[in-house]
C-alpha cells in the first residue's frame, strides 16, 4: 500500500468505463487506501481508481478536510442550478479551464465494507463528485469544456511538457497482478 504513479492523459485507461465492484474485500481496502495516499501525496481534491490505473468504480475525495470514498456511485441531480469555476486534474497536471458543472448533487454507493452510503454534495464537493464519477465512465473534463475552452485545452496539452510521456497498461481489477485486459 502506498503513493501511486498518477496516470496522464492520453492513457487509455482514462477514456475506459470503469467495472462495477463487486468484491468488498481486503484487497479493494488497499486500493482505497492507494487512493487516499496517492491523492493526499498529490495533493488533489478526488481521485478515480482509473487514475491509477485500476478500471474499477471507486473513488476518493478530501474537500473541505473531508476525506472519503464511494464505490459504485449513482449520481442524481438536485435542482438545475449550475455552478461556473476553473477545473483541473491529476491527470492533466498543471492545467484548469473554467468548466460547468451542476451546483448540488447526491451520490449513492457504498463504503469499502459494502455498506450503502450517500454524499450529499454542493459546491466543491459536487463538482468533485461530477468530476471523479465522469472518470469512472470514461470521461475527461476537458469533455465538458465549450467549444472555446476545448481548443485552448488541447493545445495547452500538446505543449505541456509531460504530454505523450503516459505509458499503457491496464488492470480491470486489483486481484490481478500484471494482468493486462483491454
Ligand atoms: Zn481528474
Amino acid at each position: 500500500m502506498s503513493v501511486q504513479a498518477i496516470r496522464l492523459f492520453g492513457d487509455p485507461v482514462l477514456t475506459m468505463p470503469a467495472e462495477p465492484v463487486t468484491t468488498f474485500d481486503k484487497e479493494l481496502r488497499g486500493l482505497v487506501k492507494d487512493l487516499t495516499e496517492t491523492m493526499l501525496d498529490a495533493p488533489g481534491a478526488g481521485l478515480a481508481a482509473p487514475q491509477i490505473g485500476v478500471s474499477l468504480r471507486v473513488f476518493t475525495y478530501d474537500v473541505e478536510e473531508e476525506v472519503g470514498h464511494l464505490c459504485n456511485p449513482v449520481v442524481s441531480v438536485v435542482g438545475d442550478e449550475d455552478q461556473e469555476g476553473d477545473e483541473g486534474c491529476l491527470s492533466f497536471p498543471g492545467l484548469s479551464f473554467p468548466t460547468t458543472r451542476k451546483q448540488h448533487v447526491i451520490a449513492t454507493g457504498m463504503n469499502m465494507h459494502g455498506e450503502p452510503v450517500t454524499i450529499d454534495g454542493s459546491e466543491l464537493l459536487a463538482r468533485c463528485i461530477q468530476h471523479a464519477v465522469d472518470h469512472l465512465d470514461g470521461i475527461l473534463f476537458i469533455d465538458r469544456l465549450d467549444a472555446e475552452q476545448r481548443k485552448a485545452a488541447m493545445r495547452a496539452i500538446r505543449e505541456a511538457e509531460w504530454s505523450g510521456l503516459s505509458v499503457p497498461a491496464v488492470k480491470v481489477s486489483p486481484h490481478l497482478t500484471g494482468g493486462l485486459a483491454l
